[in-house]
């Protein structure tokens, strides 16, 4: 491959920045000709490794029944393997009723102020994994509805972290997901009423910036627009399509329901051609990886570290090792 060892020296340099985008990491062959980078938002944000992790402790602690309320992760080899651990995934507030008394863990999405209550009735103990980012919602809409205010939350109404922020709001509360319900809610809102805007963390920024402009377009009054979007997806894209912008071939793996990681690998495949959505290792057609150059690898949200881990090391065989 021409230039690969330049590329690789330019890559490098555009490491050591002040403040990279890259912050990867990188194994590079021994004749400096192949490299291989794995994004270091790769996988797994903060919140869902935390809650992923939180169960994993109460296995270790030992102390069963243990339920999680709502499947931990969108990822089916996790809940498979936390099955085989013996917790069980409880969906509606009945079934922690119904329930043998045991431990309850909240997702990272977070649940409504209510279900905090069933788990209490229903006599399980309770470790909250959600997320503080999306608690830190819960505590905005709660202490602004109290206060009177009309809380709009931007996002999906189905996603049950929206869901879960709705339980946490004192009155009714607007759920606004595109323009034409912003200018149904802008058209009917009276002059004088305040209103709390939030938003669903994993919202697009663009697309929150537009809503808001539409609803407080005709206000004249103190509307709080608090952006409460998390930027760990925002930051997954943009380290993923830098460096899909160099790589000679891209690897996303990821889960094919997974909206986030098609939406990764649609990124990557613009910048480069040889981009490949992988679910797991056995997906990997390594004849298909160049023997030279850069190599990057990036991951969604719930994909699990030792897939990615795995998908790497033959990575590494094949490039660092010039092994097909
Ligand atoms: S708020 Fe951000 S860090 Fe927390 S779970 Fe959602 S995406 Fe992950």
């Amino acid at each position: 491959m021409e230039n690969a060892g330049l590329k690789i020296k330019a890559l490098q340099r555009e490491m050591a920045l002040e403040k990279p985008v890259l912050r990867g990491e990188l194994s590079i062959s021994e004749d400096g000709e192949g490299a291989v980078y794995v994004a270091k938002s790769a996988g797994f944000c903060f919140g869902v490794r935390r809650a992923v992790d939180t169960v994993y402790d109460q296995i270790q602690a030992g102390k069963g029944p243990i339920y999680t309320y709502g499947p931990i992760i969108h990822n089916e080899a996790v809940v498979k393997d936390l099955e085989d651990h013996g917790v069980q995934v409880l969906d509606q507030e009945e079934e922690l009723m119904k329930a043998a008394a045991g431990t309850v863990v909240i997702r990272s999405h977070g649940v409504p102020e209510k279900v905090y209550r069933t788990i209490e009735r229903a006599g399980h103990s309770l470790v909250d994994a959600t997320c503080p980012f999306v608690r830190k919602i819960h505590t905005i809409v709660q202490e602004r509805s109290r206060q009177g205010d009309q809380i709009v939350i931007i996002g999906n109404p189905r996603h049950p972290e929206v869901e879960g922020i709705m339980g946490w709001c004192s009155g009714h509360a607007v759920v606004i997901e595109n323009e034409k319900e912003a200018e149904e809610f802008a058209g009917k809102a009276p002059e004088g009423l305040k209103i709390a805007i939030v938003s669903q963390t994993t919202f697009n920024f663009q697309k929150f910036d537009k809503l808001v402009e539409i609803i407080t377009r005709l206000r004249y009054d103190d509307s709080a627009i608090l952006n409460t979007i998390c930027n760990a997806t925002e930051e997954r894209q943009t380290e993923a399509r830098a460096i899909a912008k160099i790589a000679d071939a891209m690897v996303v793996i990821g889960g094919k329901h997974s909206s986030n990681t098609q939406k990764l690998f649609e990124i990557c495949k613009k910048e480069c051609e040889r981009t490949f959505f992988v679910q797991t290792f056995d997906d990997l057609n390594l004849s298909l990886m160049p023997s030279r150059g850069i190599v990057g690898i990036s991951a969604g949200a719930s994909t699990p570290n030792n897939l990615i881990e795995e998908v790497s090391k033959q990575c590494r065989k094949t490039i660092l090792l010039n092994r097909c």
